[in-house]
């Protein structure tokens, strides 16, 4: 890794710890050159990841459409602490997805787990979500899905 200071490619590192729910490993590195220190944050990736859509496309799983997905569902929501609880979501539900160890998962898999987390979270928001990624046809179809997460 290149200093940013004096772009000398002699960086050690001098500590680290998992962050973040350990979905991120933080690094404190120093400069042998200049002997500058800064941190790096090392994030697992998933884009080897492939997403089945309910139509059977298939695309690379991206943590900004996950993020955005859960994000939008929340707006009018009277939630507090948006931003954060989108974010802590979004890395729970990725580091789920890690645990699982696939290398295909489907789009309802993925709104499930979701959706396992935001039960707790708003319940205005829970079917919203649901709302959208369920895409339910009637009432009862509504009541059924519910019944799963209660
Ligand atoms: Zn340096």
């Amino acid at each position: 890794m290149y200093c940013p200071y004096c772009h000398k490619p002699l960086t050690f590192v001098t500590n680290s710890r998992p962050t973040k729910g350990n979905t991120q490993i933080w690094r404190r590195r120093r400069c042998s050159n200049c002997g500058e220190i800064f941190t790096t944050h090392e994030i697992i990736d998933l884009s080897h990841l492939v997403v089945v859509k309910k139509s059977g496309e298939v695309e690379r799983f991206s943590q900004a459409k996950l993020y955005s997905g859960i994000y939008g569902a929340t707006i009018g929501s009277k939630m507090l602490n948006r931003e954060y609880i989108v974010d802590k979501i979004t890395r729970e539900v990725n580091s789920e997805i890690l645990f699982l160890k696939k290398k295909r998962i489907s789009s309802q898999e993925i709104s499930n787990l979701v959706l396992n987390k935001l039960k707790s979270e708003s319940p205005v928001t829970f079917l919203r979500y649901l709302a959208y990624n369920k895409n339910p046809k009637s009432s009862k179809e509504i009541k059924k899905i519910i019944s799963k997460y209660i």
